[in-house]
């Protein structure tokens, strides 16, 4: 059979919270001419808590790998032409393993987690004036269950192998990314363990001005710093992959994926933004070589690195913890839909949530509240509520969380967005996109490629030092087509309803009380 004469391709690993994707695209086009997905199982061991099996995740990888191969050779494409693979992953997941043995030494602890509820609840009392914002000034992030360094000192605290293997000088701790190109570079014989600086912003160890792991940050937290990845680019050369299909061809690219999307979406000038609805909900507004500090709740992160000798780019970031989980537990706890694509059918056939509104704080709430003790509610039923009600409510909740941080981000920066980017899984659903833009009242625009994020991780593979075979330059990428949804109800109306979403969130917050 004749090959297809094709430049070059770059490819993506993305491990996402919910599964797990690997993507090739031609690195002259950005067309996406293959992939596969392996959905991850999240096992919930007790109330809070939210693990993945780090080995499952590998596995799911190098699947993902093989299956796209066979469907490149399917079509004709040599898959010699993959010249770098960029990484990209969920963020904060906290994983240790031992360097000689090459195993994880208890599960993954999800981004999600709420265990740590307690040491972060003791740790800000620490603070003078009780301060969760105490190490914002270095870290840029307020002191919370979701960042990574509580997790890495629980699992010292309370896994026997994570501590003995400290003490013996044998512990290795990494986010997914360090996880996969630690194994897939070799492993216990010679991997590399790194990770990238977007990565390192959301540990809690990570100095966003100097760059670096910070020392009294790490004593803060009592993580010994040789356990750490080094910290490199988000775009240059860290290893080769050593087995397999690909063996041999450089890991290239590392972001995480919120970073990833915000690349992806070629928001690379300051006040550029975007909004990836996945398993959580994220608003990155880059904000240019300067790390901004907000007044209103929002997180400032590391944006990305593009090459060693790049200086790095900041962001403004409004994370919610919960987006298309809502619709996993609409689906898995209640069983009242059976599959996602269900929720916007039951929700179009109402077209209103008839006055119900659903607060997911199922982990708390996170921009810009920071409310680890919240939790979710249903409320304003009555007789005539049914589930399509609750459908719809889910989706709205999922509209006026982005509100908030949207309205957060525009207090903190003055000029109000005109429009939003957005991209991740739940942009399928088109009800969820009409209703958004009518209640942020401006318009929402869908690009019609929807794997951003792994674009992003190609794309900063590609361009890296000694590959060079993806342009960042703006003028030398491709056009994109994009959807655009523009807000259909009155200003009026959207207020209204938000005003009560407000009133509802303040429930959630002191239901106890
Ligand atoms: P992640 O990167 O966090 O794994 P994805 O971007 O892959 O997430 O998006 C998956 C999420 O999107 C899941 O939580 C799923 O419930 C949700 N989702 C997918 N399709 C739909 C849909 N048609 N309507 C609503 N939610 C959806």
């Amino acid at each position: 059979s004749h090959r297809i004469m094709m430049g070059p391709l770059v490819a993506a690993i993305d491990q996402g919270t919910s599964s797990t994707r690997f993507l090739v695209f031609n690195a002259k086009t950005a067309e996406l001419l293959s992939h596969h997905q392996v959905e991850i199982k999240q096992s919930f061991p007790k109330e809070g808590w939210v693990e993945e099996d780090p080995k499952e995740i590998l596995q799911s990888v190098y699947e993902c790998m093989e299956r796209t191969c066979e469907k490149l050779t399917q079509l004709n494409i040599d898959i010699s032409n993959i010249k770098a693979i960029g990484v990209t992953n969920q963020r904060e997941t906290t994983l240790v393993w031992d360097k000689e043995t090459g195993e994880p030494l208890y599960n993954a602890i999800v981004w999600l987690d709420l265990r740590t509820q307690s040491t972060v609840e003791r740790l800000i009392n620490k603070t003078p004036g009780r301060n969760k914002n105490h190490l914002k000034h270095k870290t840029g992030l307020p002191i919370s269950t979701y960042f990574s360094a509580v997790k890495l000192r629980w699992l010292m605290d309370n896994v026997d192998e994570v501590h003995d293997a400290v003490v013996s000088h044998r512990a290795m701790f990494g986010t997914v990314d360090s996880w996969l190109i630690w194994c897939l570079t070799g492993g216990k014989s010679g991997g590399v363990h790194c990770t990238d600086v977007t990565n390192a912003s959301r540990t809690m160890l990570f100095n966003i001005h100097t760059l670096d792991w910070d020392p009294e940050l790490c004593t803060y937290f009592g993580i010994p710093m040789e356990i750490l990845p080094r910290v490199r680019s988000s775009s240059e050369i860290y290893g080769l992959m050593k087995s397999g299909a690909l063996s041999g061809i450089p890991i290239s690219g590392c972001l995480g994926d919120q970073s990833a999307a915000l690349v992806g979406q070629m928001c690379f000038q300051d006040g550029q933004a975007k909004n990836t609805y996945g398993t959580g909900c994220f608003l990155l507004r880059n904000t240019g070589a300067k790390p901004v500090m907000s007044e209103h709740g929002l997180l400032t992160t590391v944006a990305y690195k593009l090459g060693r000798d790049q200086p790095a780019c900041y962001a403004l970031e409004g994370s919610v913890a919960i987006a298309g989980a809502v619709v996993r537990w609409l689906q898995d706890n209640l069983g009242i839909i059976s599959c996602s694509e269900e929720l916007e059918k039951f929700a179009a056939s109402v077209g209103t949530s008839y006055g119900c509104y659903f607060v997911p704080a199922f982990s708390g709430l996170y921009a810009p509240y920071w409310e680890p003790s919240a939790r979710g509610i249903i409320c304003g039923l009555t007789q005539f509520t049914n589930k399509n009600h609750v459908a719809f409510a889910a989706l709205e909740a999922v509209c006026f969380q982005t509100r908030e941080i949207l309205d957060a981000m525009n207090q903190d920066s003055g000029i109000p967005l005109t429009q939003l980017q957005v991209d991740g899984g739940m942009t399928s659903n088109k009800l969820l996109m009409q209703l958004q833009a009518d209640i942020l009242c401006i318009p929402v625009v869908k690009p019609s490629m929807p794997e951003t994020t792994a674009l992003g991780a190609a794309m900063a593979a590609g361009a890296a030092e000694g590959v060079s075979v993806w342009s960042l330059n703006p003028e030398d990428l491709s056009e994109v087509t994009s959807e655009k949804f523009e807000p259909q109800i009155n200003p009026e109306e959207s207020e209204f309803r938000y005003a009560r979403w407000k009133k509802a969130v303040q429930k959630s917050m002191n239901w106890e009380t």
